[in-house]
This record gives C-alpha cells, sequence and structure tokens, in this order.
C-alpha cells in the first residue's frame, strides 16, 4: 500500500514537472516540506504519511470527484535528516515548513534552554500535534553481558550522531545514572545505521536509538545477531522523569523483539508535529484541516507504519510542549476540541 502511494506521488510529481517547466514557481501549485528522520527510523515513514495525506498536486482530481483530500496546490514531501535536531535547524533557516521533532527538543529549541542554552531561543516554532510516544531503547550486543544501563561501565556505546534528538536523549539518560561519556564508558559516535553495522562487527557493545517500537531495524537485528534490548529502570529513571516532564516511565511489551521475554521498563517521550509561525496561518490551518479530515488519512496513516495507528485526534494533544501554531489552534477551536 505504501509502495503504491509512492508511486502515485511520483507520478503525480513527475507529470507537474512536465506540465510546469519552472515546478515550484506555477500559479497554484505549493510546497510543504516537512524534516523526517533516517532511514531504519519512524519519523521517515510517518511524515511521508503526513505529506501524502496533506497532498492535492492540481493534475490530480478533486475530492468530490473521489480524488485526493489534501489542500489544493500543495505538493507535501518528507526529507530525509539526521532527526529532531536537524529539522529544528530546517525550520530555523526555512527550508523546511515542517518537521517531526521530540518533545524534549522541541521545548529547548524553543526556550533556549537544556542542550540548546548555547543557541538563540526559536519563538518561531509553534506545535501542530501530538503524533505518538518514542521508547527509548537501549540495546546490547549478545556477548557484551549487559542486563541494566548500570552494565555500561567500560563498554563501547553508541548513544547516536549531531543533529538527532537521539543523542540528546541518550545523554540525559546516561548522566541521570550518574554516568560520564568518555570516563565512565567510551562514546562511540554514530547515526543509527552505522551503529547497526558496528555491533554486527563487533565494534561496540551496545547503542541507544529513541524511536517507536517495533522498529524494524532493531527486531531484524534481535534476531539476526542475537542482540537484546536492555532495561531501564530504578533510580535513575526516577530522576529523569521528576526532572523532565516530556519523559514517562514506559514499557516495552514482551515479544516486541526477539529473545525478550519480559516487559522491557524504559521511557517514552512524544513525538511532535511543529512548523513555524512564518509559515502563514492559512496554510497551517489548511494543512491541520486537511490532515485530520481528509477521510483517506487513517488508511495512510495505518499503512505508513505500526505506530501510524496512534495518530488520533484523541491523542494530538498529549505532551505538546511548545504553543500551538495558531493555524492548527483554529481548526481545534472550530471541531471544539481546544477552547
Ligand atoms: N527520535 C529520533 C530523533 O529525533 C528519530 C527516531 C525515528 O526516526 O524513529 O533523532
Amino acid at each position: 500500500m505504501l509502495l503504491s502511494h509512492f508511486v502515485r506521488a511520483m507520478s503525480v510529481f513527475l507529470f507537474a514537472s512536465l506540465m510546469w517547466p519552472s515546478f515550484g514557481q506555477a500559479d497554484g501549485l505549493q510546497f510543504f516540506k516537512i524534516g523526517s528522520g533516517s532511514k531504519g527510523g519512524v519519523y521517515y515513514p510517518i511524515a511521508y504519511g503526513i505529506a501524502t495525506a496533506i497532498s492535492n498536486p492540481p493534475v490530480s482530481k478533486s475530492c468530490a470527484q473521489g480524488g485526493n483530500c489534501g489542500v489544493p496546490g500543495l505538493v507535501g514531501s518528507a526529507e530525509s535528516t539526521g532527526g529532531s535536531v536537524e529539522n529544528v535547524d530546517g525550520l530555523t533557516m526555512q527550508k523546511f515548513h515542517a518537521g517531526i521533532v521530540q518533545s524534549d527538543v522541541a521545548y529547548w529549541a524553543y526556550t533556549g534552554t537544556g542542550p540548546f542554552r548555547t543557541r538563540k531561543r526559536n519563538e518561531d516554532l509553534c506545535a501542530i500535534a501530538s503524533l505518538y510516544n518514542e521508547a527509548f531503547h537501549l540495546v546490547g550486543s549478545a556477548t557484551a553481558n549487559i542486563n541494566d544501563v548500570n552494565d555500561l561501565k567500560g563498554k563501547r556505546v553508541a548513544l547516536g550522531a549531531l543533529g538527532s534528538g537521539s543523542l540528546i536523549g541518550a545523554q540525559l539518560v546516561v548522566r541521570a545514572y550518574g554516568f560520564a561519556e568518555n570516563k565512565d564508558f567510551q562514546m562511540v559516535e554514530a547515526d543509527f545505521q552505522s551503529a547497526q553495522k558496528m555491533m554486527a562487527a563487533g565494534d561496540i557493545d551496545a547503542f541507544a536509538y529513541v524511536t517507536a517500537f517495533p522498529n524494524d531495524a532493531i527486531n531484524k537485528m534481535t534476531k539476526t545477531t542475537g542482540a537484546r534490548v536492555v532495561s531501564v529502570s530504578g533510580k535513575g529513571r526516577d530522576k529523569l522523569v521528576k526532572r523532565f516532564p516530556f519523559y514517562t516511565a514506559e514499557k516495552i511489551p514482551t515479544g516486541t523483539y526477539a529473545g525478550q521475554d519480559v516487559d522491557k521498563e524504559t521511557l517514552a517521550v512524544p513525538a511532535l508535529w511543529i512548523s513555524r509561525k512564518s509559515v502563514t496561518d492559512d496554510r497551517i490551518y489548511d494543512v491541520t484541516k486537511a490532515f485530520w479530515k481528509n477521510p483517506a488519512s487513517r488508511g495512510i496513516m495505518d499503512d505508513a507504519h505500526e505506530r501510524g495507528k496512534n495518530v488520533t485526534l484523541r491523542t494530538a494533544f498529549k505532551g505538546v510542549s511548545i504553543p500551538y501554531c495558531d493555524g492548527a489552534k483554529k481548526f481545534y477551536r472550530e471541531i471544539g476540541k481546544l477552547r
């Protein structure tokens, strides 16, 4: 199904390119770029689903004729990036119109605090919706003997790459357990894809990744290499949850990954769909309305990824850490979801 959406979107894109040589400036044709994540993550398929649901290029049939029900003239796209921090940067540089961003990262970027204290606060950022919860995944190799966070002592650990929200989350977690990077364990700089390869080659003992479960790449690793998801609980977690309200206690249920015969305690943080005030209120209103009202959205999101099923109006207000965009607020007020 996802492939057929993709083929359809690509053919519309190609057709539109032929029709309008100066594609992008043609009357009535507008782009909406959504910063997502890297290969192996969940942001990309989710952003792709959102982009598909809100698109309605001029060449398609109208919604009333059984065609596309997105915003007329709009072409949405999912841009692959390193994750939350790069998405915030893309919004700040006005390269993107929207992005998927961890709730903690959105808050720190908006307020210029925490890991963003050395940067200028970005009050242009605003929220469209909360999408789903991501879980902190700590994965230990088959031979490293890591049964909980404290076993990371003296090990080689990939916490994430610069540009990812994952790295920020992982640093908060290890520090809450009293660890200092490169003193108590060796921190290896690697993105999610490189971390998987390094673990398979025996070059690291563990990696961390903040992503929704089930994550296909982690699932494959646990099946093929004997890697295991490690539990994250106890005092460190309690401390973190108390200090940073975006983080909550979470369980990765039994059987989610290979070799997992018990629920694994860990942490969760919401993934938000955010935009910026400098995108017009009308555009954000149209996009928000199209996404929630398009009768095809449900199927598109369900097909995009297992976690797409969690994207509902019921949970769209959970864990939103920055103010809503005025255009989104207008729509939620109209449908009686916000006051
Ligand atoms: N939470 C990750 C990040 O912001 C992305 C995870 C994903 O794509 O599933 O870097």
